[in-house]
Formats: C-alpha cells, sequence, structure tokens
C-alpha cells in the first residue's frame, strides 16, 4: 500500500496534507476519540469550551495545564519528521494541522496551517495582551492560571475551543490548498471535527484525490484512492523510502 501511496503522490501533485491527533500520539500526547483519549477522562464540554472558559476559567486551566505539561514535554516523532523531508524534496507542499502542539514546525515544516491555533501564546480577553508560552509554564508553577502582566485577568490558551469560531485567514488558506490539491493526504485524524472534516470533500469536489493514514476508520474510507490504517510513524517513514 506504500507503494501506491507513493505512486499516488508522484502523480497527483501539488500534495497538500491534513493532520490531526494520531500523528502526535508516538510524541506522547494523547488523542481525543480513541479509547485511551482525552474525551474518555474530561468531558470536553466541561473543560474546552469557550462557555466554560467564561463560566470558570480556573478549572477549564486545571485541564490545560495538565495539557501544556505534556504538550511542552513532547518531542517531534518520525511522523512529523517524515512530513519536512517531503516538503523539502518538494513533495508536500503544505501541512494543514488541527493539531495545537506546534510539533510540525519544531520538527522542520515550512508551511504550516495551524487551524485550531496553538500554545505558542496565550492571549487576555480583556486588554489583548498576548504572553509567550514560556511564560504561561513558568506563571503555572505557582499558580492554578495565568494572569495578565498588564491588567491581571486571567488569560486565555489561543487555542480553538469548542463554540468558537476557527481564524478566518487558517481556514480560508486551509480550503484553498484543499480546492487545488492533487492529493490530500489525511494523518491521524478521526474527520469528526467540522469545518476541518469537510476539507476532504473539498478536495474530491475540485477532482483531486484522497489518500487516508489512519488507525481506525473515517467517514471517507470508501473515497481514498489509497487507505493504510496503521501507525503514522511506520507509514510516513516508510512513504519518505519509497519516494526516494
Ligand atoms: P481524534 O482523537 O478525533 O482522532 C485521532 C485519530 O488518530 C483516531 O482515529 C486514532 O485512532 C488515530 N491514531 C491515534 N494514534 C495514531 C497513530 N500513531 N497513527 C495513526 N493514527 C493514529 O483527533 P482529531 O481528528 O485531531 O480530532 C480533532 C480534535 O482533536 C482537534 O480539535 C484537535 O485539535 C484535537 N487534538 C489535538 C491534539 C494535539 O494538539 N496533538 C491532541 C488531541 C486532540
Amino acid at each position: 500500500m506504500i507503494e501506491a501511496l507513493a505512486e499516488l503522490i508522484r502523480n497527483h501533485q501539488p500534495c497538500v496534507v491534513l493532520t490531526g491527533a494520531g500523528i502526535s500520539t508516538e510524541s506522547g500526547i494523547p488523542d481525543f476519540r480513541s479509547p485511551t483519549g482525552i474525551w474518555a477522562r474530561y468531558d470536553p464540554m466541561e473543560y474546552a469550551s469557550i462557555s466554560a472558559f467564561r463560566r470558570d476559567p480556573a478549572k477549564v486551566w486545571e485541564f490545560y495545564a495538565l495539557r501544556f505539561e505534556v504538550l511542552t514535554r513532547a518531542e517531534p516523532n518520525e511522523g512529523h519528521r517524515a512530513l519536512a523531508e517531503l516538503e523539502r524534496r518538494g513533495l508536500v507542499c503544505a501541512v494543514v494541522t488541527q493539531n495545537i502542539d506546534g510539533l510540525h514546525e519544531r520538527a522542520g515544516s515550512q508551511d504550516v496551517v495551524e487551524v485550531h491555533g496553538s500554545i505558542r501564546t496565550a492571549s487576555c480577553l480583556a486588554c489583548g495582551e498576548h504572553v509567550p508560552l514560556a511564560d504561561v509554564v513558568t506563571a503555572l508553577r505557582d499558580a492554578p492560571a495565568p494572569w495578565c502582566p498588564k491588567c491581571g485577568e486571567i488569560l486565555k490558551p489561543d487555542v480553538v475551543m469548542f463554540g468558537e469560531l476557527l481564524p478566518m485567514d487558517a481556514i480560508d488558506r486551509a480550503s484553498a490548498l484543499a480546492r487545488a490539491a492533487g492529493v490530500l493526504l489525511v494523518v491521524g485524524s478521526t474527520l469528526e471535527v467540522y469545518p476541518i472534516a469537510g476539507l476532504p470533500e473539498e478536495t474530491l469536489t475540485a477532482g483531486g484525490e484522497l489518500a487516508i493514514v489512519n488507525k481506525g476508520s473515517t467517514p471517507y474510507d470508501g473515497r481514498a484512492a489509497v487507505r493504510i490504517d496503521g501507525g503514522a510513524g511506520e507509514a510516513l517513514t516508510a512513504l519518505v523510502e519509497a519516494l526516494s
């Protein structure tokens, strides 16, 4: 199947990659919906929605302090590195990611569209101050939540919470990339979170091909030219090999 995927990418340029939490589990970051996922322990509406944040920001930070702990300790894995290598070779033109962990950029990918924001900064909803991750992590060592250094209000992580709109510029770019893609390669996503889960439809409607590397099924499996049910790191490393 790797050879078929390599063939598809060779013959259907440009290749755009769409990643989800599944590419980062091999870096020790739990995904959401597999049996060991985060939602098995935390109700997203209680801990990761904008209404929960407005209601009880300290409680939401209880969840995010744990996530920041895991996310800041994580390192890019071979799957991230393989995608950066394919970009260097001109075989992948961009990575659209639902992940907030920043691992694609740390692995060397240059063109990364973060449609759910990232933990790189946190912001003050009252005065607009932006605070870098390092300062947030320091603040979380001594307090249950980080406060705005300018006005004292509680900060919000610059990640998209349930009930929030996605960053329009990122969504527009992701949509344009999907429509122009010769092949959209989906890696490690259940393709259940809209509007991102609608990107494969945009590629297919525009005449592009779809390929999926994922542990477990997705609603688009039947429409993928190539479908690999396996680990992202292993499959993407083999893909780099096959395209050498
Ligand atoms: P998801 O949990 O819905 O789906 C992840 C998929 O990846 C599952 O089908 C799972 O079986 C599969 N998977 C797990 N490990 C894998 C591996 N090693 N190789 C291949 N596949 C693997 O995650 P999603 O589709 O990204 O859900 C969307 C939401 O999850 C987004 O809002 C995203 O921001 C959020 N999320 C982000 C992170 C992160 O920043 N790393 C982590 C968890 C969740």
